[in-house]
């Protein structure tokens, strides 16, 4: 298991250099013949330099990899793409709520999405290609928001290729326009812009389009370097004129992958089907995806059994560009995660047991700053009471997941704990997204004491009842039976089919307890 700095650096095709590098901004100082023997150290190391991709992609296991089991390491993607054959754009499409993201990608798509979902919001991760003719097609990421560009962000996968931003010819800038600005910039994707309503009689493009050039998106037609479509989502007008810009757009960065590389790709969306067990949506990188491939995607593996477009279609392959449904995973795919096919289920077997590894050494480290903060603020409780000698002292039980472990703590601020299950990791990610800015304020807390996909268990409702708890349910029903047993159990069970209703009522009771507390 041990190994010299110039042994990682050779085995994950680095210089040693950056290895030395890593480790100083961690704290220690190496040389290239330090010998490695610290395991949780050597992590470290790796996920600094984002190697992790690098040497588990091919190989034997990582410790294995690590030895410079170089020949079936993944190889670095050539400087060189002119010989390979072009690949469809894929496009995210962004902007601020309510200017229209959902009506333009169901206009794209020639169904009804929008009317179909409650309340109107996107509320799925999902993918659909839209055929222009034989050789051109576009893919189309199906986002809420900005949940899915974060989740790929944070887990390093960068998926789009143009960002499509809509504003609203009668709105115009607003504050998630600004947002998608931003994250597009950062992520150096190129922007097309589309004013969206301008069949609208408030219409104001002129308008619209002032505001742009104080975010750097000045019209080619002005002399600037972006283009800028007038578009109706609703009649249809000017969106093929905004398909010929993508293609443009994507013609200039002259796009092309690889087919005969190991199959590449990124999960768009996951969920758990009835018949076929847990689905990934994924859309391809790099290589042919085919029937009886082995996959990985973070924790999670599959064998592919078979694949199926947009329309539930069966497809015998999917090459790069294309998004499609992978049935055969053994577990939920995460969404966001990078799909990685190996060449045989014994190391599909390795690679994820061994990133499990790595995740809960990542959450017994969060469990342990979680500890650190509950002990700082007992201590801080107690000096405070000690002065007062009056205040009550609540106390609490933090049962921690992993470990099993009791804590005991004291707080006075009113706590609201609950459960959250949903249908999809989609849905989940853009709830818990919303959450966390609701977490932890001097007046309340919001403890989610868990999360996940799927309807109610037993154990849900037993944990709510240890917490005091009460389980919140996203496009998810509970039969009349977990109904009764809850009522039984006094849990409270609150079924949502709209984000904003939900995050509605958590801060109505918030609120309500901050007041009963007063
Ligand atoms: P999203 O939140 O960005 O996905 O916005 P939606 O697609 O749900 O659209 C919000 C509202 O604007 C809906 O009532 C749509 O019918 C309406 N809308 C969308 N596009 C247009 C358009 O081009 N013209 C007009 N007049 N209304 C539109």
């Amino acid at each position: 298991k041990n190994m010299m700095v110039h042994q990682l650096a050779e085995a994950a095709n680095v210089k040693p250099e950056l290895i030395v590098e890593a480790a100083d901004i961690l704290g220690r100082k190496v040389y290239f013949s330090t010998v490695l023997t610290d395991f949780g150290f050597l992590c470290e190391i790796v996920k600094k330099l984002g190697l992790r991709r690098k040497l588990e992609g091919g190989g034997k296991t990582f410790e294995k990899t690590l030895l410079a089991d170089k020949d079936e390491c993944r190889s670095p993607k050539p400087h060189d793409m002119s010989s390979f054959p072009h690949r469809p754009p894929i496009i995210t499409i962004m902007g601020h709520v309510d200017h229209g993201k959902t009506t333009l990608l169901d206009y794209l798509r020639k169904t009804t999405v929008a009317e179909k979902e409650a309340g109107g919001i996107t509320q799925k991760i999902g993918a659909f290609s839209v055929k222009l003719n034989e050789e051109k097609n576009i893919t189309f990421l199906d986002t809420p928001g900005h949940a899915a560009f974060t989740a790929m962000r944070q887990r390093g996968a960068q998926l789009t290729d143009i960002v499509v931003l809509v504003v609203a010819a009668d709105d115009g800038i607003m504050e998630q326009t600004e947002e998608s600005i931003r994250m597009a910039n950062e992520s150096k994707v190129p922007i097309i812009v589309a004013i969206n309503k301008c069949d609208s009689k408030n219409a104001k493009p002129e308008k619209v389009i002032k505001q742009l050039v104080h975010h750097n998106l000045e019209p080619e037609k002005a002399g600037g370097k972006t283009q800028v479509i007038q578009i109706s989502a609703k009649t249809g007008m000017g969106i093929s004129n905004l398909v010929e810009s993508i293609l443009l757009e994507a013609e200039m960065m002259d796009l092309r992958a690889d087919p005969s590389a190991r199959v590449e790709g990124v999960i768009v969306e996951s969920n758990k089907s009835k018949t076929h067990g847990p689905v990934g949506s994924v859309v391809v990188q790099q290589g042919i995806l085919k029937r009886g491939m082995w996959l990985t995607a973070g924790t999670a593996f599959a064998r592919v059994k078979f694949i199926t477009d947009e329309n539930n279609k069966q497809m015998s392959e999917a090459s790069p560009g294309a998004a499609v449904n992978i049935v055969g995973w053994k577990s939920l795919p995460p969404v966001g995660e990078i799909m990685l096919q190996v060449n045989t289920e014994f190391r599909a077997k390795e690679v994820t047991q061994y990133r499990s590894k790595l995740q809960s050494m990542e959450q017994l480290d969060e469990d342990w700053k979680k500890i650190s903060k509950i002990r700082q603020k007992e201590k801080e409780m107690y000096v405070e009471m000690k002065m007062k000698g009056l205040r009550k002292q609540q106390s609490r039980f933090l049962l921690n997941e992993k470990s099993n472990s009791l804590f005991t703590t004291t707080h006075d601020v009113p706590q609201l704990n609950i459960i959250v299950k949903a249908d999809v990791e989609g849905s989940l990610d853009a709830i818990m997204q919303v959450l966390k800015t609701y977490d932890c304020t001097d007046l309340c807390e919001l403890n989610v004491i868990s999360s996940g996909v799927g309807g109610m268990t037993e154990n849900d409702l037993i944990s709510a009842k240890a917490f005091s708890g009460s389980i919140i349910l996203f496009n998810q029903s509970a039969s009349e039976e977990q109904l009764k047993s809850a009522t039984r159990h006094s849990v409270p069970v609150q079924q949502f089919d709209v984000i904003y209703h939900l995050v509605d009522h958590l801060k109505e009771t918030l609120e309500d307890l901050i007041e009963e507390r007063d």
